[in-house]
C-alpha cells in the first residue's frame, strides 16, 4: 500500500494553510514539509490525527523554511512522532535557515518549547541537487527558485510512481535566486507522473499577467531613489526570510553611488542573511554579499535603530515583518506614519487583517486608520500622512506559469498527468485551480483532487 495525506492546507476563504504531507509506503512513513498556517490570532497546525496511529516518522524533507513550511516540525517532536533515528533531509540553506527560524519561533509560537525544538533530529544538508535516498525511497531535488536554497522533491514510490512536491516555486529570477531549473533541463526519467503538492498562493488574482519581477524590482530602486534625494524616509516592509536581501541587494547597489546607505532591520534577517552568505548550494544560488561598505548594507541594532528613528538626515530601512503586524517595523509605522515626509511600503502577498493590507487599500493621506499590532492589546489608531506603496516582488508563480509548464511536462511525457493534488492555496484560490489544471490530468474527475487536511490519497 502507498498513501499520500494531506495534513496541511486550509479550507477557509481567507487562509493560505501550512504545508503538509505524509506518505505511507511499505509499512514505513515519511513527512514532507509541516508548517503552520498564520491567521491574524492563531498559528493553525497541520492535523495531527493520522499521526496518531500507524508507524512512527522515519524520514522528513523541506522544500524551504518558511513557517507555512517548516514550523510545525517540532511539534512532532513534542506528539513525539519521530522514530528513533530518523532523519530530517533539505539544502543546506534550508538546513541551517530551519534551525534560526524555528529557534526565533520560539519567541511568538507557544505551541513546542525550547526542549522540543532541541529535541528534534535536525535536518541535515542534502549534498547537491539531484539523487539521493531517504528511508530506502529514491529522490530527485531540484532547485525551485522561491528562495535561496528552495526545491522541490520528485519522490519515487515502491511502486514505481514519481509524485512531485513542487513547493512554492518561481521561475523569475531574484537577488538572492534565480528562478526554477527549466524544465529542458530535467532528466527524462525523473519527469513526475503525479503532482502531489502545488502552490496556488497567486490563484487568487485568476489569470491576471503578472508584472515581470524585473520591473516591478526596477520601480521600487527608481522610486526610493528618488524620494530619498527628496529628502523623503523610506521604510520597505519585507520578511525576513528570502523577500529581505531581494529588496536590500537592488537598493543598496543603487543607493551607494550617491553615498546613502541601505539598512535592515530584522534579528531574524540578519542571522539568515549569515546563512546566505556561508552556503551556496546550487549555481542557481547567488552568495550574499558580506555586510558593509562594499555591499552599501548595513545590519541595524536596537541603538542605532533609536537612532534611525529619530534622525533628522532621511534614510532607508528594510525592516520585519512583511505583513507589519509584529518586529521592528511596527516601530517605524508608529513613529513614521503621521509624517508626511515617510514612505511606506509593502512587498508580499497580504492577508487583510494585516496593518500593511490595510494602509495599501485603506491608508489615504490624513484619514486616519486603526491598524492592529501584535504586540498590542488594543488597535491602534494613527492619522496618517505618510506615502504608501507596494512593490509586487512575489517570489511565487503565477497560474499562467503553472499552465505553461504543465504544457511542457505533458509535452516532454508523451501523456497527461496521472494525479494532480491542488494544494497551498486559499480555499477559493484551489478551487479555480482545480479548474486550471484539469486539462493536463487523465480522467480529471477522479484524479484532480483539491487537498484539503486530511485529505487520504491511496497511490496504488
Ligand atoms: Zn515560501
Amino acid at each position: 500500500m502507498e498513501k499520500l495525506t494531506v495534513l496541511g492546507g486550509s479550507d477557509r476563504s481567507h487562509l493560505i494553510g501550512g504545508q503538509s504531507f505524509l506518505f505511507d509506503y511499505n509499512g514505513k512513513r515519511i513527512i514532507i514539509d509541516c508548517g503552520l498556517g498564520l491567521d491574524q490570532e492563531e498559528s493553525v497546525p497541520p492535523l495531527f490525527s493520522p499521526l496518531q496511529s500507524g508507524p512512527k516518522i522515519i524520514g522528513g524533507l523541506a522544500t524551504h523554511d518558511h513557517t507555512d513550511h517548516i514550523s510545525a516540525f517540532p511539534y512532532l517532536e513534542k506528539l513525539q512522532c519521530f522514530d528513533e533515528g530518523a532523519r530530517l533531509m533539505a539544502s543546506p540553506q534550508t538546513a541551517h535557515g530551519s534551525y534560526e527560524v524555528l529557534y526565533n519561533g520560539l519567541n511568538h509560537n507557544h505551541g513546542y518549547s525550547g526542549f522540543d525544538w532541541l529535541a528534534m533530529p535536525r535536518f541535515e544538508a542534502i549534498e547537491a541537487p539531484g539523487e539521493f535516498e531517504l528511508g530506502g525511497l529514491k529522490i530527485f531535488c531540484i532547485p525551485n527558485g522561491h528562495k535561496l536554497g528552495s526545491c522541490l522533491y520528485i519522490i519515487k514510490t515502491p511502486s514505481g510512481r514519481k509524485g512531485m512536491i513542487w513547493g512554492d516555486w518561481c521561475n523569475q529570477d531574484q537577488a538572492s535566486a534565480c528562478g526554477m531549473v527549466p524544465l529542458d533541463d530535467w532528466p527524462d526519467e525523473w519527469l513526475p507522473d503525479e503532482i502531489w503538492g502545488s502552490d496556488f498562493t497567486y490563484a487568487g488574482e485568476g489569470m491576471k499577467v503578472k508584472v515581470p519581477y524585473a520591473d516591478e524590482e526596477e520601480r521600487m530602486v527608481v522610486e526610493v531613489v528618488r524620494m530619498i534625494l527628496d529628502g523623503i524616509f523610506v521604510r520597505i516592509a519585507t520578511f525576513a526570510n528570502g523577500k529581505m536581501p531581494n529588496v536590500a541587494i537592488p537598493l543598496a547597489r543603487a543607493l551607494k553611488q550617491y553615498g546613502i546607505p541601505c539598512y535592515i532591520d530584522s534579528t531574524l534577517g540578519k542571522n539568515l542573511w549569515r546563512v546566505g552568505n556561508e552556503y551556496r548550494w546550487s549555481e542557481r544560488d547567488i552568495q550574499l554579499p558580506a555586510f558593509g561598505e562594499e555591499s552599501n548594507i548595513f545590519p541595524v541594532y536596537r541603538k542605532l535603530r533609536e537612532d534611525l528613528l529619530n534622525s533628522s538626515e532621511p534614510n532607508v530601512v528594510v525592516a520585519s515583518a512583511g505583513f507589519g503586524h509584529v518586529g521592528p517595523i511596527v516601530d517605524y509605522l508608529i513613529k513614521g506614519l503621521s509624517r508626511s515626509d515617510h514612505f511606506f511600503a509593502s512587498t508580499s502577498w497580504l492577508p487583510s487583517w494585516s496593518p500593511m493590507y490595510q494602509l495599501k487599500n485603506h491608508g489615504h493621506s490624513g484619514k486616519e486608520i486603526s491598524l492592529s499590532f501584535k504586540q498590542s492589546e488594543e488597535r491602534v489608531t494613527l492619522p496618517v500622512c505618510a506615502g504608501i506603496g507596494h512593490y509586487s516582488l512575489s517570489s511565487h508563480n503565477s497560474p499562467i506559469d503553472t499552465i505553461l509548464f504543465l504544457q511542457k511536462l505533458i509535452e516532454r511525457r508523451g501523456e497527461k498527468l496521472r494525479r494532480f493534488v491542488v494544494t497551498h492555496g486559499t480555499k477559493d484560490s484551489m478551487l479555480l485551480a482545480k479548474d486550471l489544471v484539469k486539462e493536463f490530468v487523465h480522467d480529471p474527475e477522479d484524479n484532480v483532487i483539491i487537498g484539503y487536511p486530511g485529505t487520504e490519497i491511496p497511490i496504488v
